[in-house]
This record gives structure tokens, sequence and C-alpha cells, in this order.
């Protein structure tokens, strides 16, 4: 079994200025960390330099003129909202952050690789088929969602989105789409960005009703809480929906350290949502996991949280424990009236025990 690691020392060109969150330094602080425990060098883990996405892969979701607007404002190196900017290697990073994720896909259906983690940047989810928005420059994992059900029939794919933000991007890009599956747990957006989104009645419109699931969870919300809401959701989703792969928006900025989010999730966490993503997978889907990162900024929460959910991927590694700080009595009451107002909305296509 190997674990394909995607990663390019292009991602660090991308740089939104000094002091920015999401900055080069979250990559090399990750791959420092993981060089330094040798993790490449055991025959677990393959590092693979990523390739472009072409104009053809973007433009299933992207329209040709914003691609390029993106390569336009790469050159320029222009502002597209109060925090997202691109700089001459943007738009290259960008092809690169796509493309890790198409290549994985090459890989795994090549057998070369069982599963993959795409260790990227920019992130995804926040942008839109036409808007560049909160650090994301094109919908990595829409596009790649969009490739595996467009290249192979009869293909449906799973996208777990475990970002503290609400993937607003993928969900409004793939809002109408019944080959794609939307499942999101994410900080409440009435105390967090986007804000607008992510609530529970967004069950998706048309042929794609019922394929897009929110659980926006409250600020304070830690693993006990966090991973009830995904063992309800998640398991009974997948074997219903019988995906071909699972993509999953692997953002890092649930972290209790983490500064920009609410969220209480500890090192530990990750490695026991990796843990059921993996076995979950085993069962319905050969373990076709592919997963891209999203956001993340504390960096050695990140770091190690990367590690500990590369431990179930390969089947290697020593668990990195951490206690989350103890939630407040109110949260796990709230969770289940949420839990339980999420199966009544998704009755009519999905049945959650
Ligand atoms: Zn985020």
């Amino acid at each position: 079994m190997t674990t394909g690691f995607f990663y390019s020392k292009a991602f660090l060109k991308h740089d939104m200025g000094r002091g920015h969150p999401e900055s080069p330094e979250r990559l090399s602080a990750v791959m420092n960390f993981l060089q330094g425990l040798d993790i490449f060098d055991g025959g677990h883990f393959r590092l693979v330099e990523p390739r472009v996405a072409t104009v053809q892969e973007l433009e299933r979701i992207h329209p040709k003129d914003y691609i390029e607007f993106i390569r336009t404002a790469s050159d320029r190196e222009s502002r597209f909202d109060a925090d997202t900017r691109a700089s001459k290697g943007s738009f290259n990073a960008a092809l690169l952050a796509v493309g890790a994720g198409i290549k994985a896909w090459e890989d795994i259906v090549n057998g070369e690789i069982s599963n993959a983690f795409a260790l990227v940047r920019p992130p995804g989810h926040h942008a839109s088929a036409t808007q560049a928005r909160g650090f994301c420059l094109f919908s990595n994992v829409a596009v790649v969602a969009r490739h595996i059900t467009t290249t192979m029939p009869d293909s449906r794919v799973l996208i777990l989105d475990i970002d503290a933000h609400h993937g607003n991007g993928t969900q409004e890009i793939l809002y109408d789409d019944p080959k794609t599956l939307y499942l999101g747990l994410h900080q409440d957006g009435r105390t967090l960005y986007p804000g607008y989104s992510g609530f529970t009645q967004e069950l998706g419109e048309g042929q794609g009703r019922g394929y897009n699931i929110n659980c926006p969870l409250p600020p304070g919300t830690a693993d006990t809480s966090f991973l009830r809401a995904l063992n309800t959701l998640f398991p009974p989703l997948v074997k219903q929906f019988q995906p071909t792969a699972i993509l999953v928006s692997a953002g890092y900025d649930a972290h209790f350290r983490d500064y920009l989010t609410g969220l209480n999730l500890s090192t530990t966490a990750y490695l026991e949502i990796s843990q059921l993503i993996m076995e979950t997978s085993y069962q319905i889907c050969n373990g076709n996991v592919i997963m891209l990162l999203e956001g993340g900024y504390d960096l050695k929460a990140l770091s190690e949280s990367v590690y500990n959910t590369l431990i179930p991927m390969s089947g290697k590694g020593e668990v990195i424990q951490e206690k989350p700080p103890e939630e407040d009595p109110r949260i796990p009451k709230y969770v289940d009236k949420l839990l339980s107002v999420t199966r009544d909305a998704l009755q009519p296509w999905w049945q959650i025990p």
C-alpha cells in the first residue's frame, strides 16, 4: 500500500504578502516536520511532483475568461478581495494545486498508489466558478470531482469538507450535480466567514437536490461532538451514495490552537477522522481517497495534524496524542438537536440511523 504525497516547491511562489496567514511557510513547516520524521524513506509514501491542470480540465468548472483573468492577475499581482491576492507565481501554483488532485486520481486508477494526500496551496473551497475569494483562486476539489465524473462512466464522488470554514465555493459549483455529494462539517456561519452559507436547509437544487449536506457546528465544538457528527453522517451517506472516490477538503483550522476559528479539535481528532474515512472507503470504494489541503494556520497544529492524518492512509506511523479543551456541556446537547434536524431534512433521500 503506497500513499502518494503530492507537493511542489512551486506552491511556495504563491505569496499574498507579509503577515498573511495563508503563507508559504505553512507548507515549508509541514514538509520540514515530515522530513524530520523520515516518513518518505520507508517505502510507504511516494513523494510526487504534481502536473499542471490543463485549460480543458479547468474549463469543466471555470469559464475560459476567468482562467485568463487569473493568469493576468498573477502577472499584475492583483488583489481579488480584502484578503485574497495574486503574486507572480500564483497562476502556476494554482494550476499545480488542481493538477495534483487530478494526477492523484490518474495514479490511483493506474494502480501506482492506493490513496493520496495533496499538500497544496492556494486552497480552493471558497473559490466560485468566476470569483477568487477567501484565499482561493480555483476550486481545486470541484475540478477534480468533475474530472472523475466526466472521465469515468457511472462514477460518483463524495466530497467531505472538514475545514472549519464552510466550503461555499464547492457547494455553489456542484449544487445541482447529483454525481457529487457534498458533506461539510464546519463552524456555524453566523460566527465565521463566509457567513451567509453552510446551513442545514441548503440541500442542493434541481437534479442535485439532496446531494448537498451541511452540518454547522457551534464554536467550542471539540473532538467528542465533531466526531459524533461525523460518525452519524459520513458512513451511512457513503454506504447509500456508493461513491467511486472520496475527496476530502482537508482543512486543519478547526484545531483548537488555530487563531482564525473557534472550533476546538485536537491533533488526535485528525487521526480519528482519517481512520473513519479510510475504514469506510475500504468497505465501499476500494480505499479510493484523495485529500487536498485547504486551511490550517497554526504551523505546529497543521504539521502534526497532517502527520496524524497520514497514519491511517499509509498504515504506518506513531500517533501524536493530544487532549482537546473541554467542551461546554451545552455543546453535545446542541449537536444532538442539530443531527436530529439534519436527519429529518435528509429523510427524502438518505436514511441516517
Ligand atoms: Zn478554513
